[in-house]
Formats: structure tokens, sequence, C-alpha cells
């Protein structure tokens, strides 16, 4: 599903954000990439996701050689294959939670009444069939990342992928959107989880730990 070989990146400045690492995550997995603040976690994230090209080294998403592909193909392949969570949420205030869902479609070449009925659909499956027409101001933390969540999976994305999903909620509503992390991988999702915290990293199946732009070792 998605491979990384000797990735570095190197920063503009000389900062080595990641000093040479190897993953192979494969279909179906539910992974905790996990690490201090600073070891490279991010960047990580951005290689994978393909919003950031590495320094050096391979990235390989759904057999796609990254470095073969043009910014308009990577922005393709993003859009129908990629789904992202941030810790601050990234949603556009003044705009409904439906809107805010029905955006990310908007590059999929559906049309706007189907990219509504694809945004209610996930904003169910997220739990907040109930909130569609609230603006994100009128939404808990949790509420907001779980339209941030759902926002990530109208498309159907083959691989999800979340950094700090829980950094800016609260214990119980960061506890809820792992939940919902989870019931997703159990549907099929392919899922990423970038976090500094060891509670949450050691609750899912895989940990991979990272410090100084290296991966150190599986497992915690
Ligand atoms: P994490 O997410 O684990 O906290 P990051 O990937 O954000 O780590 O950062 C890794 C290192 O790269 C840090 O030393 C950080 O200061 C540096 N860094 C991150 N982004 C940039 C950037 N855009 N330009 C220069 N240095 C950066
Ligand atoms: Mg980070």
């Amino acid at each position: 599903m998605i491979e990384l070989n000797e990735v570095t990146k190197v920063y503009p400045g000389g900062v080595t954000a990641l000093g040479g690492v190897s993953l192979r995550i494969d279909r179906g997995e539910l992974v905790a990439i996990v690490g201090p603040s600073g070891s490279g976690k991010s960047t990580m994230l951005n290689v994978l996701g393909t919003l950031d090209r590495p320094t050096s080294g391979a990235v390989r998403i759904d057999r796609y050689d990254v470095a073969r592909l043009s910014d308009s193909g990577l922005s393709a392949l993003r859009a129908t294959r990629i789904g992202f969570v941030f810790q601050q949420f990234h949603l556009a205030s003044g705009r409904r939670a439906l809107d805010n869902v029905a955006d990310g479609l908007l590059y999929s070449g559906l049309r706007s009444s189907v990219r509504r009925k694809r945004a209610a659909t996930a904003l169910e499956r997220v739990g907040l069939g109930h909130r569609m027409d609230h603006e994100p101001h009128e939404l808990s933390g949790g509420e907001r990342q779980r339209v941030a969540v759902a926002r990530a999976v109208a498309g159907e994305p083959a691989v999800l992928l979340a950094d700090e999903p829980t950094g800016a909620l609260d214990s119980a509503s960061g506890a809820g959107v792992m939940e919902l992390l989870r019931d997703l991988h159990a549907g099929g999702t392919t899922v990423v989880v970038i976090t500094h915290d060891r509670d949450i990293a050691a609750a899912l199946p895989r940990q991979v730990r990272m410090r100084d732009g290296l991966i150190l070792e599986e497992g915690i």
C-alpha cells in the first residue's frame, strides 16, 4: 500500500528531518507512528501523503512511484486515495459541517448533489447526523474532529493519515476519535496515526517508533 525506501528529507536551511527511513504499510493496517516532538513524524506524514517530496529515496503509494508523477498527478493521487486529519481540524469557519465535508469532494468530479449526499453519509458514519447544519463554532472540539474525519473518509480513500488527531482534544473526546479511527479500520480503511502519546500508540496493533529523524524500532 505504502512503501518508503531509504527516504531522507533535508529542509532548506539544513535540518535533516528524515535521516534515511524505510517503512512498509500494508493494506488494512492500523499503525501508530510515535515519537517525541521534533522527531520527524509530521515530515514523515507529509512524505507518506505526498504533500511533500523527499530529498532522496523512493516513495510508493498503491504501486505508484511518487518521483515519477507530476504535481498534478500527485494531486490526483492524493484526492482519490488519501484522506488527511490534522490536530487543528482545518475546517472552514462559517461553513456548515455538511458543506465542510462536501467541499472535500470538490475535485472528485462528482456533481454537487452527489457530493452533498456522500457528505451526509460520512457525517452519519461518524455519529454527527444530527449536527450537519452546525458551523464549526457551534461544535465541540471532539465534534469538529469528527467532521474532519468525515471529510477525510467521504471520498473512500485507501488510506487515512492522521497527524496528532487527539492533540487538541480533552481525553474523553480524544478517546472517542480514536474509537472512530478504529471503527474505520475495522471497516477496511488503512489508518496511520501519528502521535507523541505512547499510551495512544500502545493501544494500536503496530507501533513505529521515531527519534531524530530515524525509525528506532518497531514495538513499544
Ligand atoms: P514532529 O512532527 O515529530 O514534531 P517535524 O517533522 O515537524 O517533527 O520536524 C522534524 C524536524 O524538522 C524538527 O527539527 C523541525 O524543527 C524541522 N522542520 C519541520 N518543518 C520544517 C520546515 N518547513 N523547515 C525547516 N525545518 C523544519
Ligand atoms: Mg508534528
